[in-house]
């Protein structure tokens, strides 16, 4: 029998305990880095990430919780006697170059799920840990920042929106030609270099719209984001137009169109030429 816990608090517990512990490290950037080698999502570590993490694992263990944790840096790894009864995936920094650079614009990224899959997250948070700015939803519940509802854009006109798009790539010649008419056709194009964070911005309505199509996103960046979104009233697929799913792994990718409401999505998505 499964334990049903209430997320809430335990993710809140979790937020305050990285801050505890990512704080005191934000005062060393400047000194020569330890080289921690990559983490299971390929990109390299920083002490950051992996105290996150710690600070995150430790909360869970603290209430209880047997998990299966799927971690961008750790990998999977078992925790407790019912390890398989729940995952929790988790992108303990995800903007970990904007943090080390002091840009101001990073997060940690939790979700919930009895299955290793995107779409069965059922609880989330995603949490900016400079400005104090905590987004979380239960499925069927809706989402809220900070304990206040949230509901995405009503803006259907890309010639009125601001509309996300991740062009962090080497491959930018493919991604060029497949985003031309988008970002042609776009009042505002944005990109702040935390993508689950990006997502909660759609989620709130302060952008319209959000697009990673590089096919380079983790399944760890995106799975508290996608929960939070669609419980805000927002619409994601594939820039085919499919439903995303996949399974939670650090390795596994996804690509998708993320979008505050129907009208802008379909916009969007016939301007995004096909690969
Ligand atoms: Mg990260």
């Amino acid at each position: 029998m499964k334990h049903n816990f209430d997320w809430q608090p335990i993710l809140l517990q979790c937020k305050a305990n990285v801050l505890v512990h990512v704080q005191p490290l934000l005062k060393t950037l400047k000194e020569p880095q330890i080289d921690l080698g990559r983490g299971a999502g390929g990109d390299q570590m920083k002490m950051v990430d992996l105290a996150a993490e710690k600070a995150i694992v430790e909360v869970l263990l603290q209430n209880g919780v047997s998990f299966t944790l799927v971690s961008e840096e750790s990998g999977v790894k078992e925790y407790g006697s019912q390890a398989k009864d729940r995952y929790v995936t988790v992108d303990p920094i995800d903007g970990t170059t904007n943090l080390v650079r002091g840009l101001p614009f990073y997060c940690s990224s939790i979700a919930i799920s009895n299955e290793p899959q995107l779409s069965k997250v059922n609880a989330a948070m995603v949490t900016d840990l400079l400005h104090g700015t905590t987004y979380m939803a239960k499925h069927g519940k809706g989402a809220n920042r900070n304990g206040e509802k949230i509901v995405t854009s009503a803006v259907t006109s890309l010639a009125e929106a601001v509309v996300g798009l991740d062009l962090n790539t080497y491959k930018i010649n493919e991604l060029a030609l497949q985003a031309s008419a988008l970002i042609g056709q776009t009042k505002h194009i944005r990109h702040f270099g935390a993508n689950a964070l990006e997502l909660c911005f759609v989620a709130e309505g302060l952008t319209d719209a959000f697009v990673d199509i590089r096919g380079k996103l983790r399944t760890t960046d995106v799975a508290a984001g996608f929960l939070i979104l669609k419980e805000a009233g927002g619409v994601i697929s594939t820039p085919d137009g499919e439903a995303v799913d996949a399974e939670l792994d650090p390795r596994q990718t996804v690509k998708f169109v993320a979008s505050g409401n129907p009208e802008i999505h379909q916009a969007i998505l016939s301007l995004i030429q096909p690969k």
